[in-house]
């Protein structure tokens, strides 16, 4: 017996491009075998029409083909066995309510008995003399048995075999749809309409892939898709389907690009160093060659023929706020406003806070917009004269006006959808763009997320950092964890203490912001410990975190809003409770609060219970300080998806791309679209 593929079965190709592209789009019901209850069914797997049905990707597949003679089964292996059905028949008990159907196949080697439970409809599939193929598992060899199996009747040896002595999809279904259904359904669809399946416009899919073998045709990827020969021509199928994917995307971020860069007239932004040189002599400090690396590509940017959009990526406390702040100096002194969006209120004040230190001795006034609040500060804006606006989402939604906004910079972007994004550089014309984040995107994650922006990387921490120590203990380890803060808070120094959750609920011994206030006052006394947590007000929460600041507070017990941004370097140690519940770059983001002057500095992860402590992925965070590095492993353990949150809603749904192994082929489709583009295609 052959293994017969599809392609063989039928030959395609004869009807006219005109011609295929509406019968892909016709009603799924044209399939033989879909009626008008089975296409409800397929509806609810997003299968509308047959082009949908064909694209419906198979979970994985089965290896039917290797044919076992009987006597070789053993226990519990499965197997595909041909042979002659040699006797059948229906059994009955608890008065008809249940039934077996049994038949016996013979192969000439040996006997196998097949049976089902409560289809007695069977016995008229089957009859005495029938040539069968079966897959299953034997679950008893003495005598041979197999309960269940997959069957399929077969009259001479080239009959097309949709389940059984091939590589069989195993697609996802719905209730009332088998696998079997499905499957046959899929071969009726592939058959008839696999010809149909519409070529690309444009079609950017090269003849050859990069180890030197063809790219499947479209036509061809649609019937290995879901009956390959071998596996590895469903695998080549998977990738010609996820590579036009990625061409899409990529086509459309790099037409948009194109297109601003068609229309727009950037402001001249790249300034005169007027406020830059008082600026950087009074910071106290040099910049890092990171950071002046990084100012010389926004500059040339700032002062180009097209608007900058750039994405600064730096790990937690590389100083990405300064660099935001001298590209701020620069738009100024071109005589722009620059707008500041942060993703908190709390982050919006600490921004504006430290643009009005920096900005207020030069005489440029910084406005903070947050939560309904609007404050001028000291500087006060004179006619005509630039100025700084910082805020939240609600500079976006307020339908603020920029008459000369020049800037815009947006921090912690990975709090913001990619819309957000998008929404925000509309206003006015055209502004320039620096979006900084600390989460550190995994390469083929950005090329995706952020194919229009350019990347400049802070690889390199201030000098004189000290190494932050991680330790993980569990909950018992409490009152030895609170005697070392203690023992930092009487050398002056500060701490955080994170929960999970602001309250606690009733069935969880999670750790509450609400409840450890209290615990954590006993335990330190008597250090002055507050809260701040996202249910508050703004104003309380405003004066707890300008109160530990300043110091007036020594203890911060916080939820996960002081993720992003707190900047107080007298902060040398951060506690996380029930520390097993937070993903591996927000720990990261977390552990990023301390280590930030020049204090020795702890992190110490405290999980519920041992078990978790000595998890694998607490013990990752540990012995890691790579931001990048931690980003691909929770990239990996929670999957794009999750690590992206939820808003990043810009985030198309891939069906095969997938974007943690598919980096090739993502820039491929990069480089696909570029070089389509620049040749003047559309
Ligand atoms: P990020 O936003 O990248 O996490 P910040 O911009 O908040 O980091 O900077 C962290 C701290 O390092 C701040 O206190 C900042 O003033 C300080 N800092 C920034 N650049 C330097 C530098 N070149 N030398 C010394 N300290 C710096
Ligand atoms: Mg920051």
């Amino acid at each position: 017996m052959t293994t017969q593929s599809p392609m063989a079965a039928r030959s395609s190709g004869t009807a006219s491009a005109a011609e295929r592209v509406p019968a892909w789009n016709e009603p799924v019901i044209r399939v033989r075998g879909v009626g008008v209850e089975r296409s409800a069914l397929l509806e609810k797997l997003g299968i509308r029409t047959v082009g949908d049905l064909l694209l419906h990707r198979p979970r994985r597949y089965e290896d039917r083909r290797k044919l076992v003679s009987i006597r070789d089964m053993e226990l519990g292996v499965p197997v595909t066995v041909a042979g002659t059905v040699v006797a059948s028949g229906v059994k009955w008990y608890q008065q008809r309510r249940k039934s077996v159907f049994e038949f016996v196949l013979d192969d000439g080697t040996g006997r196998l008995h097949c049976r089902w439970w409560n289809v007695p409809q069977m016995a008229r599939a089957f009859a005495v003399g029938d040539t069968v193929l079966v897959f299953g598992k034997p679950n008893s060899v003495r005598p041979r048995q197999m309960d269940h199996p997959e069957t399929e009747r077969y009259e001479s040896e080239d009959d097309p075999r949709v389940h059984l002595n091939r590589i069989v999809p195993i697609h996802a279904l719905t209730e009332g749809l088998s696998g079997r259904v499905m499957r046959t359904l899929m071969w009726n669809a592939v058959m008839e309409f696999a010809g149909a399946t519409p070529v690309l416009e444009p079609d950017l899919v090269p003849t050859v892939a990069a180890d030197g073998k063809p790219w499947p045709t479209r036509e061809q990827a649609v019937r290995d898709l879901h009956f390959p020969a071998e596996i590895d021509d469903s695998k080549r199928a998977r990738e010609r389907f996820a590579l036009e994917e990625f061409l899409d995307l990529q086509l459309a971020i790099q037409r948009r690009r194109r297109n601003l860069e068609s229309k727009a007239q950037p402001a001249p932004c790249a300034g005169d160093n007027r406020f830059m040189r008082p600026f950087l002599s009074g910071l106290g400090f040099r910049l890092t060659a990171a950071q002046t690396r990084v100012l010389k590509e926004i500059r040339a940017d700032l002062g180009g023929p097209v608007p900058m959009r750039r994405l600064l990526q730096g790990d937690v406390g590389s100083g990405k706020t300064i660099v935001a702040a001298c590209a701020a100096l620069m738009a100024l002194e071109g005589g722009f406003d620059v707008a500041v969006m942060a993703p908190t209120e709390i982050l919006a004040m600490q921004l504006a806070a430290h643009f009005r230190r920096w900005l207020s001795p030069l005489g440029i006034p910084v406005v903070l917009r947050a939560g309904g609040r609007v404050e001028t500060g000291d500087v006060v804006a004179k006619a005509g004269a630039p100025g700084v606006v910082v805020g939240t989402q609600a500079l976006v939604q307020a339908g603020v006006e920029f008459e000369r906004l020049g800037l815009v910079i947006i921090d912690e972007q990975h709090k913001f959808g990619v819309s957000q994004r998008e929404e925000l550089v509309r206003k006015g014309r055209f502004p320039h763009l620096l979006v900084m984040t600390a989460t550190p995107i995994p390469r083929t994650l950005g090329l995706t997320l952020y194919g229009d922006l350019d990347v400049s990387l802070l690889d390199q921490l201030p000098e004189g950092r000290q190494v932050i120590r991680t330790h993980v203990r569990d909950e018992e380890a409490l009152p030895k964890v609170w005697a070392f803060v203690k023992k930092e808070l009487e050398a002056g120094r500060q701490a955080y203490v994170v929960c999970p959750r602001v309250a606690e609920s009733e069935n969880e011994d999670v750790r509450a912001v609400k409840r450890e206030l209290g615990r954590v006052r006993e335990a330190l006394a008597p250090a002055v410990v507050e809260m701040v947590h996202g249910q508050m007000d703004a104003e309380s929460r405003d004066s707890a975190m300008t109160a530990f600041r300043e110091g007036r507070v020594a203890v911060l017990v916080a939820t996960q809003v002081i993720e992003v941004g707190v900047d107080v370097p007298n902060a040398s140690v951060i506690v996380i409770l029930s520390a097993e519940l937070f993903g591996l770059a927000q720990l990261h983001q977390l552990r990023g609060r301390v280590g930030r002057g020049s204090a020795a500095s702890h992190c110490i992860l405290v999980a519920r219970e041992e078990k978790e402590a000595s998890s694998e992925r607490l013990r990752v965070i540990a012995e890691t300080r790579d931001g990048f590095a931690l980003a691909e492993a929770d990239l990996k353990l929670r999957g794009p998806g999750e690590f992206l949150g939820q808003d990043q809603s810009g985030m198309p749904a891939l069906r095969f791309g997938d974007l943690l192994n598919d980096g090739d082929l993502v820039r491929l489709a990069r480089d696909l679209a570029r070089e389509h583009l620049r040749g003047g295609g559309k």
